[in-house]
Order: C-alpha cells, then sequence, then structure tokens
C-alpha cells in the first residue's frame, strides 16, 4: 500500500492498519522447518533426495511455510559421505570414523534456524540418524531399525517443537488447522 504524505496523517493511519493486520495475518501462518532432503535437495548421504509428493506439501510450499534445512550439511559434512549410524552414544561411520560433533553442531544449528523462523512445527525424514523422529538405524549398518529418535529430532522436540516424520502430513494438516483458528 503506497503511502502519500500530502494526504496527511489520514493515509498513515490507513497505512498502520494495513501493516497491523499483515502483521497479524503474517503471525497466524505457522512455519515448518523440513529435512532438506524431503523438498528436494540431493543433500543425502548418497548425493539423493527424497522428495515428498503430495497436494498438502506443494500448498505448504506455495504458501512459504517450509523452511528447507539440513543438519548434516549445515554441521560440516560433505555430499555424498560416508552413511553413519547411532551406536551407544556417538555417530559412527561403517568404518568407525565418529562424526559425533558434526550431527550435535548440526542439530544445535536446527534449533536457531527453527527459532529464527518462528517454527514450533519439524517434517522431518524418518529413519535418518539426524532427523529420524521414532525409528533410526540400529548401529550394525545391516538395513535394520529400530525405536529411537535422530540427534536432531530428538534436541528439536526437547525443546517444545513438535517433530512428524514424512509420512505424517495429515497430523502436521490438523495441527495447523487447530493453531490457525486459534
Ligand atoms: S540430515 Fe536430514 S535433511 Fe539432511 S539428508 Fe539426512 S535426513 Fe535429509
Amino acid at each position: 500500500m503506497p503511502v502519500s504524505l500530502r494526504r496527511g496523517s489520514s493515509s498513515l493511519f490507513a497505512r498502520a492498519q494495513w501493516d497491523a493486520r499483515r502483521h497479524s495475518r503474517l503471525r497466524r501462518v505457522e512455519r515448518i522447518l523440513v529435512s532438506s532432503c524431503l523438498m528436494g535437495r540431493p543433500v543425502r548421504y548418497d548425493g539423493r533426495a527424497k522428495p515428498v509428493v503430495g497436494d498438502l506439501f506443494e500448498r505448504w510450499r506455495a504458501e512459504g511455510r517450509l523452511v528447507p534445512f539440513c543438519p548434516e550439511v549445515a554441521g560440516g559434512l560433505p555430499v555424498p559421505r560416508p552413511p553413519a549410524e547411532i551406536v551407544g552414544s556417538r555417530v559412527l561411520t561403517e568404518d568407525g570414523r565418529d562424526v559425533t560433533d558434526a550431527f550435535q553442531r548440526g542439530a544445535r544449528l536446527a534449533l536457531e534456524i527453527a527459532r529464527r523462523a518462528g517454527a514450533r512445527i519439524a517434517l522431518l525424514k524418518e529413519g535418518s540418524p539426524s532427523c529420524g523422529g521414532t525409528r533410526v538405524h540400529d548401529g550394525t549398518f545391516t538395513g535394520r531399525s529400530t525405536a529411537g529418535e535422530g540427534l536432531t529430532a530428538a534436541l528439536l522436540r526437547s525443546s517444545g517443537i513438535r517433530v512428524f516424520p514424512e509420512t505424517d502430513l495429515a497430523a502436521v494438516a490438523s495441527l495447523l488447522a487447530e493453531w490457525e483458528t486459534h
């Protein structure tokens, strides 16, 4: 909305009202932190993506809600990179290299980005040692999974952010509807 000083204070007041309405609308739009690979970015250990396909996801993308982030890349790991799994309290590659520090750094940065964006919801790639919300590989490098959380998912959740897997878009939609109508 253009501002004309010649039109005086009523015009400025109208602008202030317009700004207030706009900010009020923006406040109600919940943003969602999303694993970058789910948005089609080729950042996985094997250099590939895992894009989510679906109307809900495309609508959120068009609405500008989605905040893509890859904790492992942000933590300093390259693409491609050796696969890593959680083994006890550490994160190791198959040949025994300890990459725990990079994973922890990525988790902290994910939380920082979520807070800066005002995101109270995270949609994360299930099974990843960073992003997995309910299941991760079992540490044997045999393809088996077990109940557990990746480092980023755990930190986000313990910081009050609601974490969902990419297989549960309906639950995210339901939470958005609840929060945005109250
Ligand atoms: S760390 Fe998360 S965002 Fe990055 S590739 Fe793995 S699952 Fe995707």
